[in-house]
């Protein structure tokens, strides 16, 4: 896998579509713009932006982001009817994804319908797409949860038809990696010439796993959104999914990082959703340091406890001063405020930051160490 290079791999990122999905989510048309100029700008090649069936006002905001001349593809989401299609190319739209719902479960009881009902969908809604030239990615809905030969055999039939490339949808969430990348690989040896796409969800906490999983099976283009936003627990997210490819994985999908945090808390403020400070690569706090051998360790050498630098994704260092905290770590945060403390009045503030952090349960603020300073700092000294 490492001698893959830039290019081979390519983000679809849908935070425009999956997720505007979330259940509460509306963004504006102004904040759409700002989103796809943004993911555009940092070099995400591929963006889902909306559903243009849907109504005048999404296909509005469609014709809005063509009309941006972004280097990202925009591709839109369609059921696979005519109709759909046709929406789509009515804003001026050259990609879509056509949906089928794959699996027995959604088949039988929520279309009521028939695997041979679907591939006719299929042959009907992929025809009209392809007399008109666009490009196009097959969905299936509920993918995993599908017999693995009828996923061949509606591949089989997109390759026959000119189809671009094939969506294997964890859409509930329920797969594992291992178990992920078993089906796409298997579904790659079936139909190598014919590409494949991964969509993962969040239900177990493994969409991001999966999506690195799916994309070492072979899969070429993967899904994400900003800070995971998506259906119920949502979908993989863009910055963790980038950072895992390129630091567990050694793959460069061509994205600059240094915009992530940005990009982040754009996307948090527009869909009300805020970002939890703990949250993986782009969360607020997760470069904080306070456990005295861990501060002393970054202090000699980021790399001891970092494992990337946080300036990379957009971040700051902490040095948080409380219970557990060293010597090392007071002297550095102090010389964060613009104070230099001697090792003597270190040791000798530290013993109080340890006390009053054990009594306020919380880490020591900056007006509360300057106060300290101020009381104890020259009797140390
Ligand atoms: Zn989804």
């Amino acid at each position: 896998m490492k001698h893959m290079v830039h290019g081979d791999i390519v983000i679809d990122d849908t935070t425009l579509r999956d997720g505007e999905q979330t259940a509460g989510v509306v963004f504006s048309r102004r904040e759409k713009i700002a989103i796809a100029r943004m993911l555009d700008s940092i070099g995400v090649q591929e963006l889902e932006c909306g559903i243009p069936a849907m109504g005048e006002e999404e296909r509005d905001s469609i014709r809005a982001l063509v009309d941006l001349g972004l280097n990202a593809r925009l591709i839109t989401w369609n059921r696979a009817v005519i109709p759909d299609i046709q929406a789509s190319l009515d804003c001026g739209i050259t990609a879509v994804d056509i949906s089928l719902s794959v699996s027995d479960q959604m088949i039988g009881h929520k279309l009521r319908k028939s695997r041979g009902w679907v591939k006719e969908q299929l042959k009907t809604a992929l025809g009209f797409a392809k007399e008109h030239d666009l490009y196009v990615s097959v969905g299936g809905e509920d993918a995993s949860r599908a017999d693995i030969h009828f996923l061949i055999e509606l591949m089989e039939i997109t390759r026959e038809m000119g189809g671009d490339r094939f969506r294997f949808c964890d859409t509930l969430g329920v797969l594992d990696p291992f178990t992920m990348y078993d089906k796409v690989r298997g579904l790659r040896r079936a139909v190598p010439e014919l590409d494949v796409e991964v969509h993962t969800h969040n239900d177990l906490g493994m969409a991001t796993a999966n999506a690195i999983a799916g994309i070492r099976a072979g899969a070429r283009f993967v899904n994400t959104t900003v800070n995971g936003l998506g259906e119920r627990a949502g979908n993989a997210p863009l910055e963790e999914v980038v950072m895992g490819l390129k630091l567990a994985c050694g793959l460069d999908p061509g994205v600059d990082t240094h915009r992530f945090q940005e990009l982040s808390r754009f996307v948090a403020r527009a869909s009300d959703r805020p970002v939890p400070p703990w949250k993986a690569v782009v969360g607020e706090r997760v470069f904080s340091h306070e456990s005295g051998l861990h501060a002393d360790g970054v202090i000699k050498d980021p790399r001891n406890y970092e494992g990337f630098d946080p300036a990379d994704v957009g971040l700051k260092r902490y040095f948080v001063l409380g219970k557990h905290s060293g010597t090392s770590g007071v002297v550095e945060r102090y010389r964060d405020m613009g104070i230099s403390v001697s090792r003597q009045e270190a040791i000798f503030i530290l013993e109080r930051v340890r006390s009053i952090a054990q009594r306020v349960k919380r880490p020591l603020n900056e007006k509360e160490l300057r106060m300290l300073h101020r009381k104890w700092g020259l009797k140390a000294a």
